[in-house]
């Protein structure tokens, strides 16, 4: 079987550690699709609802994903546009190799901290979602991609998922030079060549060169030198691509070796897993190696190394130039959401802002340095008389629980997510959670006559239901 894969990729394979030609030939012209997904352990926090959400993807024949603690593999890939549940951010679809990110975490930084996150090429979310599950409540992600389009899809997904304690920034890594010291972890999911991907995604192969291997190889050097900096000493970097080629994996660690003062840390593996570590032959780097062929998951390539040596850190934090609300403003907030008394309301032009601590202590400073797109939970937009409440509130888990509330069924939420009206049956007036199975789906305010869909129009589905 012909694999179409470039005669040029499987050459420079040869030799290294887990690569079978013929193996890795055959699975990709076998083209098998993995389809595999984690929870939301912020909004699935049961064991029942745990079954319910797989149950609803699939029958049977649902597994785990053997390295991650809320990972699943489908047994084929479901209409998720069609389920409400994948709209309230119960789980995001991630390929199951990069799951792996969650035992690099375990196995570099102490997670019952307060911890400041960074993941710097973020987009569409994957690995943040992921990050957001693991730190503690009273810890800080900030969640970072260069390009404008992505940051803007990146934010939404992150709405979706639910937490208050993230930041959504749209930076060049080199902005990051401005926070010194600062991150506590930071995690480097490099742009690169993508042959990894290339059994999921085959018409990335014809993108595919050793010419851009080398710019990609460049470009993730860049990346790494511009972000350093931002690490604390004694901090962590992560660093992964979706490459099987050795220039932007294990010469890259060698590279992170010979230029800064870093020290590399394995990570323990299951022999089950089938994952490969290799060590690079002039630095004694290891990192890790995730081949198709060997185990249910795309290619993939971590490593982690811990920042010794000392460097200059954050100064001083400046003083807050946040607007705090009015006693009058927060009576019109209060009743919406439930949130502990530690936790802080910002009004930003009119719009209440809900920060935890930590996010609420460096806020101003990440803003000066920061083009920041969403911080904390936007709670809505404040009027004379009434907060008009944002889709974030909805589909974050800080809303009050004495909300009025409309359950609708899966027909229902379908038109409701396409910004129609689902045509409810009820005595509630004024605004109202709508909800499909307790799982939040957005804002409605029902009226004598009608109801008001306030989903967001850029988050609407848009295919035809039967189409
Ligand atoms: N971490 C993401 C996830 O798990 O969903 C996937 C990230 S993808 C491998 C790499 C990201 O880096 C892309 O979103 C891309 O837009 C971004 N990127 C491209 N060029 C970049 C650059 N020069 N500096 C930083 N990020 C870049």
């Amino acid at each position: 079987m012909s694999s179409h894969l470039p005669a040029a990729l499987l050459d420079s394979l040869a030799g290294l550690p887990g690569y079978n030609r013929e193996t890795f030939e055959r699975v990709h012209a076998a083209a098998e699709k993995i389809t595999s997904l984690r929870l939301n352990p912020l909004k699935i926090t049961t064991p029942e609802r745990v079954q319910q959400v797989l149950q609803a993807l699939s029958a049977n024949g649902v597994q785990r994903v053997p390295w991650s603690s809320e990972g699943y593999y489908l047994p084929a890939r479901p209409s998720f546009t069609f389920d409400p549940y994948f709209h309230a951010g119960a789980y995001y679809v991630q390929e199951a190799s990069s799951m792996f990110l969650e035992q690099a975490v375990r196995a570099t930084v102490d997670l019952s901290a307060p911890l400041k996150v960074l993941d710097l090429c973020a987009a569409p979310g994957g690995k943040s979602t992921l990050l957001q599950s693991l730190i503690t409540e009273d810890s800080l992600l900030v969640t970072n991609e260069v390009i404008k389009p992505r940051a803007a899809l990146l934010a939404d997904n992150l709405t979706r998922w639910g937490a208050a304690n993230v930041v959504v920034s749209n930076n060049d890594p080199r902005d990051f030079s401005r926070l010194p010291g600062y991150f506590d972890l930071v995690v480097v999911d490099a742009p690169c060549s993508g042959s990894g991907l290339f059994r999921r995604d085959p018409e990335l192969v014809s993108e595919w060169s050793l010419e851009n291997v080398t710019l990609c190889s460049q470009r993730q050097q860049r990346i790494l030198a511009d972000v350093l900096p931002a690490v604390k000493d004694d901090g962590v970097i992560i660093y992964s691509t979706c490459s099987f080629s050795a220039e932007e994996d294990e010469v890259i660690l060698d590279w992170l070796a010979d230029h800064f003062e870093l020290e590399n840390i394995t990570i323990p593996l299951d022999a089950d897993w089938q994952i490969v570590p290799t060590v690079t032959t002039k630095r004694n780097c290891t990192g890790y190696r995730f081949y198709p062929d060997l185990l249910k998951g795309e290619g993939f390539f971590i490593a982690c190394f811990r920042k010794k040596g000392s460097s200059q850190s954050i100064r001083k934090q400046k003083e807050s130039r946040q607007v705090a609300l009015t006693a009058r403003q927060r009576e019109l907030v209060a009743p919406w959401v439930n949130i502990p008394a530690s936790w802080q309301y910002f009004l930003h032009q009119d719009e209440v802002l809900i920060l935890p601590p930590l996010l609420a202590t460096d806020i101003t400073m990440l803003q000066q340095q920061l083009y920041i797109r969403k911080a904390g939970v936007k709670a809505g937009q404040l009027g004379q008389k009434e907060l008009i409440p944002d889709h974030q509130l909805a589909a974050s888990t800080i809303l009050a629980e004495t909300l009025p509330v409309v359950s609708l069924n899966l027909q229902q939420a379908l038109l409701y997510l396409r910004k129609e009206d689902p045509g409810v049956n009820t005595d509630i007036r004024g605004w109202a959670l709508v909800t499909y199975k307790g799982m939040h789906l957005g804002w409605a305010k029902f009226l004598p006559n009608r109801m008001n869909n306030y989903y967001p129009k850029e988050l609407r589905i848009l295919k035809e239901i039967n189409g």
